[in-house]
C-alpha cells in the first residue's frame, strides 16, 4: 500500500481481516475434531476386531483342549473293557490284584479327564459371552464411524466452497494493510487458541481477556486516532460502532 491510510482505516481493515479469520477459525474447529474422532475410531475398531481374533482363537484352545479329553475317556473306556474281560480269564491272585489296579487307574482317569472338561467348558462359555459382547461393541462402533464419517463429508462439501471464498476475502483485506502491521496482528493471533487479535470494548472491559479498561483509553479507542492494544492481554481493541463504520466504508469503496 502506498498510500498511507488513516488510523481509523487501518482499523476498519483490520477488524474486517479478524472477520474473515474468525469465521475460517469457526471452520477449521468443526473440522478439526471430526477427522481425529473419526481416526480414534478407526484405531480402536482395529484393536477390538484383533482383540476378538485373539480371543477365538482361546475359543479354539479350548475345544481343542476339550476333544483331547474326550478321546482320554475313550481310551481309558477302552481299556476298561479289557480289562474286565480279562478279568474273566484270570488265573491267579497276583493277575487278578493287577488287573484290578489298572482298571481302577482307567476309572481315575476318566474322572479327571471329566473334571478337566466341566472346567474347560466353563471357560469356553465365558469367554464366549465376552467375544459375543466384543462383537457386540464392533458393530456399534462400526455405526458410530459410519455416522461420524458421513457427517466429515458433509461438512466438508458444505464448507469447500465457503473456505474457498473466504481464503480470497482474506487475501483481498490482507492487501489493504501494511506488512508491519499485519505482522502485528498475526503474532497476537497466533497468541490465543480462539485465534482474536482484534477485540471489542465489551463493558468497559477487553472483550478479549475482560480486563477493565480505563475511561481515559475508552475514549481514546472511539477516538480511533491510534492503534490501542489491551495493556493486559495485548489484543487491539475496537470500539462498538466499528461495524457501521465499515459497512458505510464499504459502501463507499464499492460505489
Ligand atoms: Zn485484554
Amino acid at each position: 500500500m502506498a498510500k498511507e491510510l488513516k488510523v481509523e482505516e487501518k482499523l476498519k481493515h483490520l477488524y474486517e481481516l479478524q472477520k474473515v479469520d474468525s469465521k475460517i477459525t469457526e471452520i477449521e474447529i468443526l473440522k478439526g475434531e471430526l477427522p481425529m474422532e473419526v481416526r480414534d475410531l478407526e484405531d480402536s475398531i482395529v484393536a477390538m476386531e484383533q482383540r476378538i481374533e485373539k480371543q477365538k482363537g482361546q475359543l479354539e484352545d479350548f475345544q481343542g483342549q476339550i476333544s483331547m479329553y474326550n478321546a482320554n475317556i475313550s481310551e481309558a473306556e477302552g481299556l476298561i473293557k479289557r480289562y474286565e474281560k480279562q478279568l474273566d480269564e484270570v488265573k491267579n491272585n497276583r493277575e487278578y490284584d493287577a488287573l484290578t489296579k489298572e482298571l481302577e487307574l482307567a476309572r481315575l482317569d476318566i474322572q479327571l479327564a471329566e473334571k478337566r472338561i466341566r472346567d474347560t467348558t466353563g471357560k469356553l462359555e465365558s469367554k464366549e459371552e465376552t467375544v459375543s459382547a466384543n462383537e457386540a461393541k464392533l458393530v456399534s462402533k462400526r455405526e458410530d464411524l459410519e455416522l461420524k464419517k458421513k457427517e466429515l463429508e458433509e461438512i466438508i462439501s458444505k464448507t469447500e466452497a465457503e473456505e474457498e471464498k473466504l481464503g480470497k476475502k482474506r487475501m483481498r483485506s490482507q492487501k489493504k494493510i501494511d506488512t508491519k502491521l499485519y505482522d502485528r496482528y498475526e503474532r497476537i493471533r497466533k497468541q490465543y487458541k480462539n485465534g482474536l487479535a482484534i477485540v471489542h470494548v465489551e463493558r468497559e472491559s477487553c472483550g478479549g481477556c475482560f480486563n477493565s479498561i480505563p475511561p481515559q483509553t475508552q475514549l481514546e479507542i472511539t477516538l480511533r486516532q491510534r492503534i490501542i492494544s489491551c495493556e493486559h492481554c495485548g489484543r487491539i481493541l475496537v470500539d462498538d460502532n466499528i461495524q457501521t463504520s465499515l459497512e458505510k466504508l464499504k459502501a463507499k469503496e464499492e460505489a
